[in-house]
């Protein structure tokens, strides 16, 4: 491994972002082989025994993992409830500690991101570098055109205002009073699909994410994972 800037370093160890890594330094946090650095220049790589507050950083090889993942599963590494965690769907040829990017409720199936860059999940998260997100919901009830307006031009929830989505209606049936609907969204809020819906009176049945950006489930069947290539991790840099 190339050296970089101890900054870098801790970020990509998922310590905080790269900002925030700077003021850790520069309030004397951290040791780079046994000595507290306070300056910004200094280059370190795996070699290095770097610590914050007095906790050794473990830095492991970076991987990025496409899940297909199925409900009923907790999108976390760890449930104080003893349910299922996407991290047990990971195999032996995962030893990294990688961690969801976000999150998919419990009952919602589709494609979760999972990596050990906390640099990379920090990108992902921050709402300037958001990728759009598809859905397919099924809801309650049939959706009217007002109600596609409203979805598509704007909800505006306590703490935010939904931009950009795009709503079409796959299929109705009015003897089961309910539509099948595609959604794609550019924030990733809490229960933010099932908040929209809620918020035009129509209760989400289902929900699965389609696609993340570029990315799609194809190839994957439900529970499984793959690593995402080089060029799709630069894509999404
Ligand atoms: N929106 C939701 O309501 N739930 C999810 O799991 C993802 C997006």
């Amino acid at each position: 491994m190339e050296k970089v800037r101890l900054q870098k370093f801790m970020a990509d160890a998922g310590v905080a972002s790269r900002r925030k890594s700077e003021e850790l330094i520069a309030e004397g946090h951290v040791k780079v082989n046994n000595k507290v650095v306070t300056e910004m220049g200094i280059k370190v790589d795996h070699s290095d025994k770097v610590e914050v507050d007095g906790m050794p950083l473990e830095t492991e090889k970076k991987r990025y993992i496409l899940m297909y993942k199925p409900r009923g599963v907790i999108s976390a590494v760890k449930d104080d409830k003893g349910r299922k965690v996407v991290t047990d769907l990971l195999e032996e040829d995962v030893q990294e500690r990688v961690y969801p990017i976000g999150r998919l409720d419990y009952d919602t199936s589709g494609l979760l991101l999972l990596t050990n860059d906390g640099e990379f999940a920090n990108h992902l998260m921050h709402p300037r570098y958001h990728v759009d997100k598809t859905y397919v919901a099924k809801i309650e009830g049939i959706l009217e055109t007002e109600e596609i307006k409203k979805l598509e031009s704007g909800i505006k929830f306590k703490d935010y205002t939904t931009s950009r989505a795009k709503v079409r209606v796959m299929s109705k049936d009015k003897k089961k009073n309910s539509s099948i609907v595609r959604i794609t969204i550019h924030e990733g809020h809490n229960h933010q699909v099932k908040n929209m819906f809620d918020a035009v009176g129509h209760k989400v049945e289902k929900l699965a994410r389609e696609n993340y950006g570029f990315l799609t489930l194809d190839g994957l069947v439900s529970g499984k994972y793959r690593d995402l290539t080089r060029q799709e991790v630069a894509q999404l840099k």
